[in-house]
């Protein structure tokens, strides 16, 4: 097990020969950041390592932390072990972390998807022995559309609202989901406003050079009937609570990775559910898996059982880490299965 270039420990994930850790969950001397959601980049660590791209998102979410930051690709030395990070294609700055050292090449994938994101860079496969993945989507059942096609679903769900005067209230996830379908959506169809958690996250992706349409914040806004023709990007914990009365006659939806599970809208008695998520689905994760030509895979969070069980039945050597990863940051919803 000494031979291991990441092993578990209480604070997070760990590199014995560099003295690092990969996403901690406990407060620690040097953490390296796969991307900022909350359960990945937390605060109170001493040193923080993370791609340039993520540092406008960080430092929005941590504020003033002591960052150093590196390009993908970019090796950097920590304790004689090579760290290098690459894109990930989750969020912006998301990335994987590659470790070398004494010949072998270890890679954690941090949160990752293959679908194309116009907000991010696309996930790059990187050759390893041992490969670190998420899970968050490993069934079967978990497919996706190309983006386009939800893009064009959620834009045709939005003029049909402003054709018949009803505002189209979106709940998606601040970071990340939120940018991703501001960049996708057609916003000549209406004004785009958004809730204040959401404005942050949209300066800091402008900030990074990621092209976003105009968005107001609901705050600033003073004329109320321009919500008819609008859409309202708001975090799932707004849903239902009074911040909605503001918008009159609206229809509401969610935009998911968990959409795709039955009943998952009906039990949040919405309008409409798209299924959109920034993890692989079951058939990303496999082909992401299987181009790092990785032989040992180790499983952090999802549906982990049913990953291990089938990397065993294809020959890999498999087993998990028990993480503190979650999938609020992300794509849940109220009544999302605990995986
Ligand atoms: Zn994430
Ligand atoms: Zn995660």
């Amino acid at each position: 097990m000494t031979d291991d270039l990441v092993i578990q420990r209480p604070e997070g994930l760990y590199c014995p020969a560099g003295d690092f850790f990969i996403d901690p969950w406990r407060p620690v001397a040097r953490a390296v950041i796969t991307h900022a959601h909350a359960d990945h980049a937390r605060s109170g660590h001493t040193r923080y390592l993370a791609a340039v791209a993520a540092e406008h998102v960080l430092r929005t979410r941590l504020g003033d932390i002591a960052l150093q930051t590196a390009a993908y690709g970019e090796g950097v030395t920590i304790n004689g072990v090579r760290v290098s990070l690459h894109p990930a294609g989750h969020v912006l700055g998301s990335a994987q972390v590659r470790i070398e050292h004494a010949g072998r090449v270890w890679v954690a994938s941090g949160d990752y998807k293959l679908q194309p994101d116009a907000t991010c860079a696309p996930f790059e496969p990187q050759h390893c022995d041992v490969f670190i993945t998420e899970s968050t989507f490993g069934l079967p059942i978990y497919r996706w559309a190309p983006p386009t096609e939800v893009f064009a679903d959620i834009s045709a769900w939005w003029a049909g609202n402003a054709a018949a005067g009803r505002a189209s209230v979106l709940f998606c996830y601040a970071f990340g989901k939120a940018q991703r379908i501001l960049a996708g959506v057609d916003a000549s169809i209406g004004p785009i406003v958004v809730h204040g958690a959401v404005e942050p996250l949209n300066a800091a992706y402008r900030a990074s050079g990621v092209a976003l349409p105009a968005t107001q914040r609901v705050s600033d806004i003073t004329d109320k009937t321009l919500f008819a023709r609008a859409l309202v990007l708001a975090p799932p914990a707004a849903a239902g609570s009074p911040w909605m009365k503001r918008f009159g006659d609206y229809s509401d939806a969610f935009a998911s990775g968990w959409m795709q599970l039955r009943g998952a809208r009906r039990r949040r008695a919405l309008d409409r559910g798209f299924v959109l998520s920034d993890h692989a689905d079951w058939p990303g994760l496999q082909q992401a898996i299987a181009a790092t030509g990785a032989q040992r895979v180790i499983v952090t969070h999802g549906y982990v059982p049913v990953m291990v069980r089938w990397l065993r039945e294809r020959g890999l050597q498999a087993d998990a880490f028990d993480t503190e990863f979650g999938d609020a940051h992300e794509d849940a919803a109220e009544g999302a299965p605990a995986a």
